[in-house]
């Protein structure tokens, strides 16, 4: 094992896209202005994050600044997360999945998964890897393997060392980044089946991605685990109180309540004090738990939309990610 020291390391990074089609007709103003490479200023308040990428990022800056290192400290035995919050439309799938097999539009996603195996062919002959992954989403606080349709909730569960896990989950072995990209379509095309309306299933449903990392030596046969979440939430709009009821309110109820308990464990342990981090609140919090506090690399994405027409929720996000800080 890597060291397994309480550390724990929280980084928010701000994303804003450009202004889009529709709203440049519609004469929607440019909300932000940058300000160094850190801060941003909304409405004459300014709010600071480990990094703040203007509209003109790439998608290779992006990795690069965040992603990169988390994969060598997953090689190295550490566990991470990565998320991307904010409302539907905001970016968050751009930044996690890019364009999946366009070299400059591809995401994060996309990228570690050729940085691992550019990492292993580099590395020591006598290392053995087993490299698996899973593709699932929450909604309506149930789990659906997307590998697998016929597994429509599941649960989570504890192994022998409480280490929470979703149980029956399909495990994919790859050894190739093409390997797990045919499972990233795969599981989009599974998800794009069981529902009828994809944009607004999408928006309403959090899918994670998990990449489980095992190494082995096969001399000593000493043993090295890591294992990286990729996490695009459920859009966080307020639905409006006037408009919705029923179905869709119930919903917007769900990712409230899912998206608070995230909120409320992440700012527990920026605190980094030892007081009680709520893991227990949500399925998605339990099944992040031992990737999000303790040994573990932990990055937040806030997406955010320039337009003045986005106004109210761009503020709402960026105070989300304050709370991180
Ligand atoms: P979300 O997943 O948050 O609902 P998307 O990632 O689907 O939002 O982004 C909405 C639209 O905006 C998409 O067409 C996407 O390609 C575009 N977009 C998002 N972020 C950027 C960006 N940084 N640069 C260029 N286009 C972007
Ligand atoms: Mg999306």
């Amino acid at each position: 094992m890597a060291d397994a020291s309480t550390e724990c390391n929280i980084k928010v990074l701000c994303r804003f896209r450009p202004l889009n089609q529709s709203e440049i007709i519609r004469g929607d103003q440019f909300l932000p202005k940058f300000q160094g490479d850190d801060t941003v200023i909304v409405g004459g308040k300014s709010y600071v994050f480990d990094r703040v990428f203007p509209t003109n990022t790439t998608q290779e800056q992006v990795y690069n600044t965040c992603a990169k290192q988390i994969v060598k400290d997953v090689l190295g035995g550490y566990n991470g997360t990565i998320f991307a919050y904010g409302q539907t439309s905001s970016g968050k799938t751009h930044t996690m999945e890019g364009k999946l097999h366009d070299p400059h539009q591809m995401g994060i996603i996309p990228r570690i998964a050729e940085d691992i195996f550019n990492h292993i062919f580099a590395m020591d002959e006598n290392l053995e890897f087993h490299i698996k992954v899973s593709y699932f989403e929450i909604y309506m606080d149930k789990i659906r393997d997307l590998l697998d349709v016929t597994k429509t909730n599941l649960s989570v569960h504890e192994d022998k060392n409480r280490v929470p896990y979703v149980k029956g989950c399909t495990e994919r072995f790859v050894s190739s980044p093409d390997e797990v990209m045919d499972v990233i379509d795969e599981g989009k095309s599974n998800r794009h089946v069981a529902v009828t309306n994809m944009n607004e299933h999408s928006s309403r449903s959090h899918s994670i991605f998990l990449i489980n990392i095992k190494q082995e030596h096969v001399e000593t046969e000493q043993k090295l685990c890591g294992k990286l979440y990729l996490v695009d939430l459920a859009g966080s709009e307020k639905v409006s109180k006037t408009g919705a009821a029923g179905a869709v309110l119930d919903e917007a109820k769900n990712i409230n309540k899912s998206l608070s308990a995230l909120g409320n464990v992440i700012s527990a342990l920026a605190e980094g004090t030892k007081t009680h981090v709520p893991y227990r609140d949500s399925k998605m919090t339990r099944i992040l738990q031992d990737s999000l506090g303790g040994n573990c690399r932990t990055t937040m994405f806030i997406c955010c939309s320039p337009s003045s027409y986005n106004d109210a929720e761009t503020k709402s996000t960026l105070m989300f990610g304050q709370r991180a800080k």
